[in-house]
């Protein structure tokens, strides 16, 4: 049993560590040596554990000191692999993968604790291989304190006022079908808070926009809770006049957002907007603070921004990928994981005094494009560089970009959009950085299409993206 003994004593923890919220809430004003040596404490902990109970680490780690060896000397695991070997990565022998597979199929149990103890999250694979994600008792004790206590309030006195939120109504926009963590984690809010379930709800961004923009309309939400291209949508249809909202708040995660596109969201809705960063493998990666920078919860996740070949890249520099520790979670242990996302570490110290490492993400769900250049060469265009470019200069929020060709693009929007100064705008980014003339058509289509998870891909590689091209209807 993982819930029990292996965080007990033999594992060296100190006192702080059996309460979570108190750890939470004490590190968030540690000296940076002082972070650095719990991370390592915990680390080593992690190490122990999964030498001790997985069979695959056991493998994987043989013949390494894993008390003295730095974190960068420790191989590198990829979810493909962790999922092949499924039963001996986990660390207790009553979870195995046909169980797992057979509780996340059941969409009646959304929220519910397999073995009546591990949440299970699963990843869409929108981007490779599906995976499952199970967080022991510790790891989702950590992540509530996380969320709780680590985004600066967009209201301050608001919540002074009203601590257990009982004036405010949350709409969750996002994947309701499936046992993905937001809408897990949201039904276990309700079953654990029952006073809150008529006031905090979800609903399919997958659904007719008519059904969903007249779902929003009844409920009237004070909050909206969603991805970034999913609030950029609604921010439209608001702008258009097909949605009437009075939001207090807006919060986003689980894509990029790109600077224009918050702006054009909290001009919109008339409120402030708070991101966030978190994944199945680790829910609160980084919350923004009061000054709007996002920073990393270090004291429980390590993240490695590298190279392509997994060589660090230095603070201030784009990484290729990620690699994620989970000092939370011990059934699942996930120790150097690619996670496949592009961060830039800061160098300096935030304003407003956390020692917590400020972080960007960019270009998460998106494609980085490759056209043909002069002499054979290959020019490749950074996603975030592409919506900017249709953000800022062309007033596009809601849009999906394709690679067609070498030097043809395809851009879609719903009906109603112009391309207007996208299409220049398009061609002049790409000769501006070295690619031969591209030609770009347009074509609308009634929605742009979401993946399974709810996520849209807004800059796409085809050939490269598992997500299928729309139907055509070019114009
Ligand atoms: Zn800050």
């Amino acid at each position: 049993m993982i819930s029990s003994d292996s965080w007990g004593a033999r594992d060296s923890m100190n006192a702080w560590d059996m309460d979570p919220a108190a750890a939470v809430a004490r590190a968030r004003w540690l000296a940076p040596g002082a972070l650095a040596a719990l991370q390592r404490e915990r680390l080593v902990g992690l190490l122990r554990h999964a030498v001790a109970a997985s069979a695959f680490y056991r493998d994987s780690l043989r013949g390494i000191d894993v008390e003295r060896t730095p974190l960068a000397g420790l191989p590198v695991v990829r979810k493909a692999a962790l999922m092949r070997r499924f039963d001996e990565w986990v660390t207790d022998p009553e979870v195995r993968l046909p169980a797992v597979k057979a509780f996340a199929a059941d969409p009646t149990r959304i929220g519910d604790l397999f073995l009546g103890r591990y949440a299970v999250w699963e990843s869409s694979g929108s981007r490779g291989e599906p995976g499952i994600f199970l967080q022991d008792p510790q790891a989702l004790a950590v992540y509530d304190a996380l969320e709780r206590q680590r985004p600066a309030p967009l209201r301050p006195l608001q919540r002074l006022l009203d601590p257990f939120w009982l004036t405010e109504r949350v709409a969750f926009v996002g994947a309701t079908d499936g046992h993905f963590a937001s809408q897990a984690s949201l039904q276990r809010l309700r079953r654990m808070a029952p006073w809150l379930a008529d006031r905090w709800a979800g609903m399919s961004i997958l659904q007719p926009l008519p059904a969903l923009l007249q779902s929003l309309q009844d409920f009237a939400p004070t909050i909206l809770t969603t991805y970034p291209t999913a609030a950029s949508m609604l921010a439209e249809a608001s702008a258009d006049g097909r949605l009437d909202l009075r939001l207090s708040e807006v919060w986003t995660g689980g894509e990029t957002l790109g600077t224009a596109q918050r702006g054009r969201i909290e001009s919109v809705f008339g409120c402030p907007l708070r991101n966030s960063y978190g994944a199945s493998e680790f829910l609160p990666i980084a919350a923004e603070c009061s000054v709007g920078a996002l920073h990393l919860n270090a004291d429980w996740v390590i993240l490695e921004p590298v190279d392509e070949r997994w060589r660090p890249v230095p603070p201030g520099t784009l990484s290729h990928t990620t690699l994620l520790t989970n000092l939370a979670n011990r059934v699942q242990p996930l120790i150097r994981y690619d996670i496949g996302d592009r961060i830039l570490l800061h160098a300096a110290r935030c304003s407003c005094g956390s020692p917590l490492p400020v972080i960007e993400v960019q270009g998460r769900c998106d494609d980085l494009l490759a056209l043909a250049g002069p002499h054979g060469r290959t020019v490749r265009l950074l996603p975030l560089a592409l919506s900017t470019v249709l953000e800022e200069e062309a007033g596009l929020f809601d849009f999906r970009l394709e690679q067609t060709g070498p030097s043809t693009l395809q851009l879609w929007l719903t009906a109603g959009r112009s391309a207007g100064a996208a299409v220049l705008a398009l061609q002049r980014h790409a000769e501006g950085q070295g690619a031969l003339p591209v030609e770009v058509r347009v074509g609308t289509l009634p929605r742009l299409p979401r993946g399974r998870s709810g996520k849209l891909q807004r800059i796409v590689r085809c050939g490269t993206a598992a997500a299928q091209p729309p139907k055509r209807r070019s114009r």
